[in-house]
Formats: structure tokens, sequence, C-alpha cells
């Protein structure tokens, strides 16, 4: 496929690794394809880098450091707001560029870019407001305060379901905090990074602040990670290379944030509408084809509403189409490869050896070999692999419970805790699962719940740290206390 054809600007086309200011091919001979998932077609060949490229990208950064710490927070406020402008009015480019090396419908795709370049103006803002602070001396004739200084060179390793906003949210604060990043993109999904380096070029950010690096995923993460001069790592995916990459930043005693898997419970109260929640949870459960961390993975409806809201659900789901993103009207693209829609099968038919009832989901309909038609599975329960994996698949599991206690205790079952939904209007119910759910993120009665000023992130096994808010930033940012002493007579001391 001539991709660069179905591009307005097609220089945001890019087969290389973008390092310090460059455009540069593998020294080894090592490619690899990237291919659509909705048509099997190769899109373009992304260059596996040497691991003495990947140093010389960690030269670049760490050359890069000194003068853009140097600068103003108004200065690279500016540089940032540039490229902001950029994503901005490259939108259509960037959106296709997506939709064909992940699948997503465009209209997604779209909204990616937007949310994406949010967390760009965020963060450029952010940047000048790390504020140090002034601490009431203990010590006679001293002042004392903190200062607010960037960490240093950050490694950025993301996943291929948000090919673009995993980046921005990350890239944008580190570098408004003043770091340097070198990002290492899904191999799946390399073309919406690349275009971003081309973008952060042509807003001036200068050589060697953003790079991006293509490689052996392992071999690449495994370098970055026992480098002393990257000095964070900020990953997101999945929680078994997240623990992989924890280990590997010990012997560096790296600041490490991870955004990791979900397998989100969805819960619905006695009192819900259940066609309201019903059609909420389909929104919630197959958004991005169900590639999603913030997935409705376990829906919990109360005994009573349950089979109503069944009902509403398969009704609702019926109603999506499934095809090509590029195409319109399309509601779910793809999932990422073969594997994945193996992966899905297997769950189903796990579920199913177990109890569950198929109540839709037909897979003959699918129109290509990487579609999966959209599951409504009953009678979910804890033994099944849907319960206790994240399926990262179309495949909605619903369970019924009898009271509270019971729901919390379901939603509460994981090793994750990222993000929960709760349907109810009763404010009694609301705030006692707001209290006792385990999740970094608790939505009520509504299923979009992220953007720039929130807090993003999860507890237990879903990971580290925050991303975006007005802490976000704090992840590339360390504290240095100071004491001037002998001071004479300090007022206020
Ligand atoms: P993944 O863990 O397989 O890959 C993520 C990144 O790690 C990619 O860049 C990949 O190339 C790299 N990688 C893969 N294997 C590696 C290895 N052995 N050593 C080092 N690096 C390796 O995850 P994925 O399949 O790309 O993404 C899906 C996962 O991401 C899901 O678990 C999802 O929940 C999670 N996710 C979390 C968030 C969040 O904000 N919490 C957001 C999006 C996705």
């Amino acid at each position: 496929m001539n991709l660069s054809s179905k591009l307005s600007d097609p220089r945001l086309y890019r087969q290389h690794a973008y390092v310090d200011g460059k455009w540069i091919h593998g020294e080894g001979g090592r490619e690899e394809a990237v291919f659509d998932p909705a048509t099997g077609d190769a899109l373009g060949y992304i260059p596996w880098l040497e691991p003495h490229q990947i140093r010389a990208a960690v030269d670049a950064a760490d050359a890069a450091f000194v003068h853009w710490r140097a600068l103003r927070a108004d200065e690279r406020c500016e540089r940032l707001l540039a490229w902001y402008d950029l994503l901005q009015a490259n939108r259509e480019d960037l959106a296709i560029l997506m939709t064909l090396e992940q699948g997503k419908p465009l209209p997604d795709a779209r909204g990616e870019v937007e949310y994406g370049a949010s967390f760009v103006r965020w963060f450029a803002e952010e940047g000048k407001r790390t504020f140090g602070e002034t601490i009431p001396s203990h010590i006679p004739n001293a002042a004392l305060g903190t200062l607010k200084e960037p960490v240093g060179i950050a490694a950025l390793i993301t996943p291929w379901n948000f090919p673009l906003a995993m980046i921005t949210r990350k890239a944008a604060a580190a570098m408004a905090a003043g770091c340097p990043v070198i990002v290492k993109p899904a191999g799946e999904t390399p073309f919406s990074a690349l275009a971003l380096a081309e973008l952060a070029e042509r807003a001036g950010i200068p050589a060697g602040v953003f790079n991006v690096v293509l490689g052996e995923p392992a071999e690449v993460s495994q370098l970055l990670c026992a480098e002393p001069r990257v000095k964070a790592l900020s990953f997101t995916g999945s929680t078994r290379v997240g623990r992989l990459l924890l280990e590997q930043c010990a012997n560096t005693v790296k600041r490490v944030s991870l955004e990791l898997g979900g397998d989100a419970p969805f819960i619905v109260g006695p009192d819900m509408d259940p066609r309201e929640a019903a059609f909420a949870a389909v929104t919630a459960k197959f958004q991005t084809s169900g590639q999603d961390c913030l997935a409705a993975d376990r829906i919990l409806v109360h005994e009573s509403i349950h089979d109503e809201f069944v009902v509403h659900f398969a009704e609702r789901m019926a109603a999506l189409t499934v095809g090509n993103g590029m195409e319109s009207e399309v509601d779910m693209g793809p999932l990422i490869h073969a594997q994945a829609v193996g992966k899905a099968a297997g769950i189903v038919d796990d579920a199913i050896s177990k109890g569950a009832t198929l109540v839709a989901g037909d897979q003959s309909q699918a129109p290509g070999e990487n579609f999966f038609m959209p599951v409504l599975l009953t009678g979910l329960t804890r033994d099944m692999r849907l319960w206790q994996e994240e399926s990262f698949a179309p495949i909605a599991g619903v369970m019924a419970y009898a009271d509270d206690d019971e729901a919390i205790a379901l939603a509460n079952d994981t090793q994750y805790g990222l993000a929960a939904y709760v349907y109810t209007h009763d404010i009694r119910r609301i705030w006692k699962l707001l209290r006792a759910l385990e999740f970094g993120m608790v939505s009520v009665n509504s299923v979009k719940m992220t953007g720039p000023p929130v807090p993003f992130g999860g507890v237990k096994q879903s990971g580290l740290g925050r991303e975006g808010g007005i802490t976000g930033i704090d992840e590339y940012l360390e504290t240095k206390y100071y004491c001037l002493g002998a001071l004479g007579s300090v007022s206020g001391s």
C-alpha cells in the first residue's frame, strides 16, 4: 500500500528512527514490517536499531539536557504550544496514520489526536507552575526551602492501543519539566510516534530533546533500563512487561512510573434504569474493540434488574457495525493481530466450557481475519479466564449479585486496580462504593472519565504513579531542599 498517498502531508509518514534531530537507518540490517490490521496489507518497514545506536540516542539526550533544562519555563512552554498547534493543524493526517496502523475507526482516531494534543497544551502550561516551597526555619539564622529540578533523561515505552496519546501524556510532562525523552513505541504502531517527531522538529523542539528509537522490544528496553544516564522510566503496557522493567530498573535505582493493565468492574445498582446502564456499559466495554485498559471487563448487575439489563445490552450491541476503521459508519475496528483473535476465541471457549451462556457473538460474521465480533456472555464466574485475565477483546461478561457488599467483594477480587464504573443514583450507595473500591479511578454514572486535568493511574498491580493532572509533572521532577545558613538575624527564622 502507498501510505503516503493517503496523507495531505506525505512527510508525516517516516520509516526511520529519529535520534538527535536526524532520521536514521538501522546499522545491522534488521527491520520489522508494520501491517494494517484491517486488511493485512504491509504499510511499511521500520528499522531496528543496534545497541550502539541506542547508546547514541542517550548521548544525544544527555547533550540536549544541558540546554533544554537551562531554558526558562515560559520558553519551553512556547515550543510545546507550537507542537500542540501543529498536532491540531495535522489532525486529519495523524488520525489516518493511526487508523491504518492501529485499526480504530477514524472518528475515534481523530478523538485520540485531540486527546493526545490536549496533554501537550496542559503540560506546556503546568511547566510554568513547578513551584518550590518556603519552609519556616527551625535552624537559627537560616532560610529553608525547596527547588524543583528536572530528573534527567526519561525513557518512555508505550503500547499500541493508544499510539499517540500514551506518548504525549508522558513526553509533554517530561519535556515541560526540562527533561529530554527517548520514546520506544510499540512495533505495531510506530508511525504515529514518528509523525510526532516530525512535528516536534517543525515546532522548534531542539535536537536530542525528543527521540524515537525502534528495535527489538526486550533488547531496547533492557538497554534503556540498564543505562545510568537515563534517570526515569515511564511505561504503559501490560502488567507482565511492567514487572519485568521494574526489576530491570533496580540496578540503576530509577524513577519508575507504570500504567499497567485494567480489568475494570462495571457495577449497576438495583435502583438504576437497566436500559440506561446497559447502553453505557456497551460503550465502556467495546471502545477500541475492547482493547482498552479502561474496558468494562466484569459487568456486575444487581439480580433484580439483571435480565432486563441483558436484553438491552444485547439490543445495543447488535447495533454496532464492525469493519475497516477507514470506512464510514464503522463502530468497531479489528483487533491488533491474529494472536489477539486467537486469545479472544480461547477466552470465550473457556467461559462456555465452565457454564457461561453465549447470548450473542457469531464469529462467522467477522469481516476479516483480524476481526472479532462483539460477544455477550452471561453466567460469568470467578473460575473463568474472562474473570481472571484482562481479555483486551470485545467480550462482555455479566454476573448477577445480591447486595452492595457482594458487589464490592467481587469488584475487588482482582490483582488489578486501575478503574471502576458505578451506575446508581443512590447517594449512600455511591459513597459506600466509592470508598470501598480498591481502584485508582472510580467513575460514577459516566463512561468518560479521562482528560488532562485528572490524575490517571492505578493501584495494586495496575501501576505506580499518576499521569496528567497537577501531579503528572512530578514524575519528572526532583525536589531539592536547600538550607541557607549563617544569614545573621533573619526575620521569621
Ligand atoms: P505490552 O506490555 O505487550 O507492550 C507495551 C510496550 O512494551 C511496547 O512498546 C512493547 O514493544 C514493549 N515490550 C513488549 N514486550 C517487552 C519485553 N519483553 N521487554 C520490554 N519491552 C517489551 O502491552 P501492549 O500489548 O502493547 O498494550 C496492552 C497493555 O497495555 C494492556 O495490558 C493495557 O491494559 C495496558 N495499557 C494500560 C494503560 C494505562 O494507562 N494504565 C493504557 C493503555 C494500555
